[in-house]
């Protein structure tokens, strides 16, 4: 057993390996050792392996879902090893002693689970393959519970940003690539062909040339090849339902990269989970495909007007419509989730649920369809929806006939198929249902025979039909001619059986077996009729999906009083009377009100620098913003008195020393790393915020930097961009950045206490009250007391010596920095030209090089 245990092993790939054994999944080895931990359950040792005991454990497989769940969660991948032939089987191939036939069915995969009970409702379940053709990076990625398969490309520098869009629970990368992403898994080389990606998706697909469906590159049909090839590696054989691969254009949407994704926290939170995140603060779907459209939308936002216009003119429309917004939201609350469902029977794990699922889905779409028909004013986009929900008339009609209203997710025990809809079907069940009353009537009968009241007709799995007695009652049923025969002793009670119960149950069974045979032929037929719609029903999916996000966006402006934002291709961002969803939320929670605050920046005035007290509300400002701006390009309303937003092609956010040690690198180096992205990226169409940059180092370090990045958004990038600082030396940048402006937010003093207002003011800050706020926070008195004498010192110091920014003012401009730059390279290479190489002597030419460096240095500061 060993051997072939060994073998399966080394075909699981670094897989846990779940070995069949009967009624147990057993792990052996170290996958016993680690299984064990995760799952805690008891670590036991069987039989010995070079003289050492083999360390085991096992789950049941009735129960095998749960824990394949939390060794899923903890990060493992595992490998299911089947009996792929009976005991019986076994035994005729080989004799007594035969070893069952074993083989690995199937691998489950963070990336590649359907299972209902190991997915979250209201989150896709992504995986993805990245490989490089000639230098292009081409990205696949699908959610393999509903289908949905999506081809890109990307360069190098924004392949961690596309990943981080995606949020992939698993990622394959070709072996031994350089630039194979953190923790993906690396497959063969050869399954990134090009031309063997194109040639599965067309036979997948069943089209001769993939251009109906878009025009490919050569790098996303490697990675589209590279992501069949391992969900076919994963199911061994058996691919999973994926539908047409659509294209995503780079720049159709709005680019954000990793760090801006985790500072504004949209669908996690900073602490790691859904609570706190944007989505949270936002989702009202009603069901769970609509949730994880609404999480679609926001991870990645448009940028293109039409698309973004149509959607919120959808949302409007369910706005204005309260009525209409409630009754559409019941019906799809009852909707099930024709997208899973769809999922599970094209990936063959299809119950008889699953098909009364897409059943009800869409029998309901059809009604849902039929009902906003009848409405006028449609707005395109709900135009465009309508059709994709109708059309599965003679399916949904077959199935309706043919299945139960209820059908059970256990197939095995048959009960599905309803009456009426196969004759012959029918027939056996009124043969079993004849067999059973016959038996009933057998069990009266033999009451009265033998006068034994207690005794009844029972069933078991192991005997089957049996009559049993009580113990006390068993002797006059023991004789030969009784008419019974014995079959089992218990502590209290004796089991019979006898030719009559025999008989019937004979005609039970069999009836009972055919009945199972046809029923397994028509789940078999349906399923197949299913799996020919597939990407019919994918598509009334998604449109119900999309009505689900477009009504829950509507209640959800109208809960808060959100607004429609109007977006336009201009420069201008001027949010009036703004607010941050989850600050606000939060302050709801503990009756406390939100103070909303205008952000109006246009071609004259690009940059607010914002100063003000710690904890006075610089943070949740600069955010609130960020969140409008996605939000409106998602699609949706915000929560403003107005918002009038030219498109912004690229978000940053960057928070100055964040801890990011897990990572391993300082966190003023992370600040830097992210700062330089910016300065590399932002275009005068993107939007920034920055944060107290220039924190995570000493003071002046930190403000030279801060400065020196302000001037440099300010001249070069030409963004919209906000910038939170501590730095009050950084006001006087107002006297030479003609488009920067300096805010604040409001705080007072009152009877010695700090009151923030939370509320931006004109102006700069006057100070930072930053021994005001330790009071606050309860840093004892005496501490308090003890800094203020130091602040004093520091201060009258300074302002003896012109303060931490004195000389500053004579600083020249930026502009003519980078100018003088260009004039440097030149200096230096006008010296070369100028050179006769050949008069000089060795010495000569020596000290030219020492001169040459020593001007390339001064000019590199
Ligand atoms: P800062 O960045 O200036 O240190 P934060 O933005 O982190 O300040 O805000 C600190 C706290 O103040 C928040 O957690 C919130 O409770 C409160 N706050 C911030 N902005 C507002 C506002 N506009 N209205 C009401 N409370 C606010």
């Amino acid at each position: 057993m060993m051997e072939q245990y060994h073998a399966l092993k080394a075909q699981a790939e670094g897989c846990l390996l779940f070995y069949r054994m009967g009624d147990f999944f057993e792990l052996f080895f170290d996958d016993a050792k680690q299984a064990a931990a995760i799952l805690d359950i008891a670590l036991t040792a069987r039989g010995k392996d070079s003289g050492e005991p083999v360390p085991m454990c096992g789950v049941p497989v009735h129960a095998a879902e749960g824990y394949l769940a939390r060794l899923i969660k903890a990060g493992c991948r595992v490998a299911i090893a089947e009996q792929v032939e009976t005991p019986e089987q076994a035994k005729k191939r080989g004799g007594y002693k035969a070893l069952v036939q074993r083989d690995i069915v199937r691998f489950v995969t963070a990336g590649t689970l359907t299972e209902e009970a190991l997915l979250e409702p209201r989150r896709a379940n992504m995986l993805a393959a990245v490989c490089e053709v000639r230098g292009i990076i081409g990205l696949a990625s699908c959610d393999i519970s509903t289908g949905q398969m999506v081809l890109e490309e990307c360069d190098a520098e924004s392949l961690n940003a596309a990943l981080a869009r995606i949020g992939a629970s698993e990622v394959v990368a070709p072996e031994g690539w350089e630039s194979v992403p953190e923790d993906a898994i690396e497959r063969p080389r050869a399954d990134f062909s090009s031309d063997e990606g194109e040639r599965l998706l067309k036979s997948l697909h069943e089209v001769k040339t993939l251009d109906a469906f878009g025009d490919f590159s050569r790098a996303m049909l490697a990675a589209g090849g590279g992501l069949i090839a391992y969900l076919d590696h994963v199911g061994r054989g058996n691919l999973p339902l994926l539908l047409p691969p659509r294209i995503r254009a780079g720049n159709a949407q709005l680019a954000m990269d990793e760090a801006t994704r985790a500072s504004l926290e949209i669908l996690v939170s900073q602490q790691g989970g859904r609570p706190g995140s944007l989505i949270a603060a936002v989702d009202r779907c009603v069901s769970g495909a609509g949730a994880r459209q609404l999480a679609d939308d926001l991870s990645s936002p448009l940028c293109d007007l039409s698309a973004i216009s149509q959607r919120l003119a959808l949302v409007d429309y369910f706005h204005r419509d309260p009525l209409l917004r409630a009754d559409l939201r019941e019906v799809l609350r009852a909707l099930p989730d024709i997208g899973r469902a769809l999922g599970r029977v094209v990936a063959g794990r299809g119950s008889p649920r699953d098909l009364g699922q897409i059943r009800d889905g869409l029998a309901e779409a059809r009604r849902i369809r039929d009902f906003l028909s009848q409405k006028t004013d449609r707005p395109p986009l709900l135009d465009a929806l309508l059709p994709m929900m109708a059309g599965h008339g003679a399916l949904v009609d077959m199935m309706q006939r043919a299945l139960i209203a209820a059908p059970p997710t256990e197939r095995s025990n048959g009960g599905y198929i309803a009456e009426g809809y196969d004759a012959a079907l029918d027939e056996l069940r009124s043969v079993s249902g004849n067999a059973r009353r016959a038996i009933a009537a057998l069990e009266a009968r033999y009451r009265t025979d033998t006068g034994i009241a207690a005794l009844k007709i029972k069933h078991n799995g192991v005997l089957g039909y049996f009559i049993e007695v009580p113990a006390k009652h068993a002797d006059p049923l023991m004789s030969a001619d009784s008419g019974f025969t014995h079959r089992q002793t218990m502590a209290g009670a004796v089991r019979f059986n006898s030719l009559s119960l025999h008989e019937e149950a004979g005609r039970i069974n069999e009836a009972g077996g055919h009945a199972l045979v046809a029923e397994d032929a028509h789940f078999e037929q349906l399923t197949s009729a299913v799996v020919a719609d597939r990407q019919a029903i994918a598509v009334t999916a998604d449109a119900l999906s999309r009505l689900d996000v477009s009504a829950g966006q509507a209640e959800r402006a109208a809960e808060s009083d959100w607004c429609r934002p109007e977006i336009s291709e201009s420069t201008t961002l001027e949010i009036l009377g703004g607010r941050h969803p989850v600050v606000e939320a939060a302050l709801a929670k503990s009756g406390d009100r939100f103070v909303a605050n205008d952000c109006i920046l246009d071609e004259s005035d690009r940059l607010w620098l914002i100063g003000g007290p710690n904890m006075g509300g610089k943070s949740t400002f600069l955010r609130q913003n960020a969140l409008i701006v996605l939000l409106a390009q998602a699609g949706g309303y915000v929560p403003a008195a107005s918002a009038r937003i030219g498109l912004v092609d690229r978000l940053f956010s960057r928070v100055g020393a964040s801890d990011n040690l897990a990572k391993g690198r300082s966190t003023f180096m992370v600040e830097m790393v992210e700062t330089a992205a910016i300065l590399s990226q932002a275009t005068d169409r993107s939007f920034v915020i920055l944060d107290e940059v220039g924190r995570g180092t000493s003071t002046y370090d930190g403000l030279a930097l801060a400065w020196a990045v302000v001037e440099a958004v300010h001249e070069t990038n030409r963004s919209r961009c906000l910038f939170a600082t501590h730095y009050h030396e950084l006001a006087r940048l107002a006297d030479s950045c003609d488009s920067l402006s300096l805010h604040h937010v409001r705080a007072r003093e009152w009877k010695g206490d700090l009151v923030l207002l939370h509320e931006l003011a004109e102006g700069p800050a006057d100070r930072s009250y930053g021994l005001a706020v330790a009071r606050l926070a309860g840093i004892p008195k005496p501490v308090v007391k003890r800094a203020k004498s130091v602040l004093d010192k520091l201060e009258k110091g300074r302002a003896e010596t012109g303060g931490l920014a004195a000389g500053l003012g004579d600083l020249p401009l930026f502009a003519a920095i980078i100018e003088q730059e260009g004039t440097q390279d030149t200096g230096i290479l006008a010296q070369l030209m100028e050179t006769d190489v050949d008069a000089l002597s060795p010495r000569e030419a020596l000290e030219l090089i020492y001169r040459l460096k020593q001007d390339a240095q001064a000019a590199e500061l």
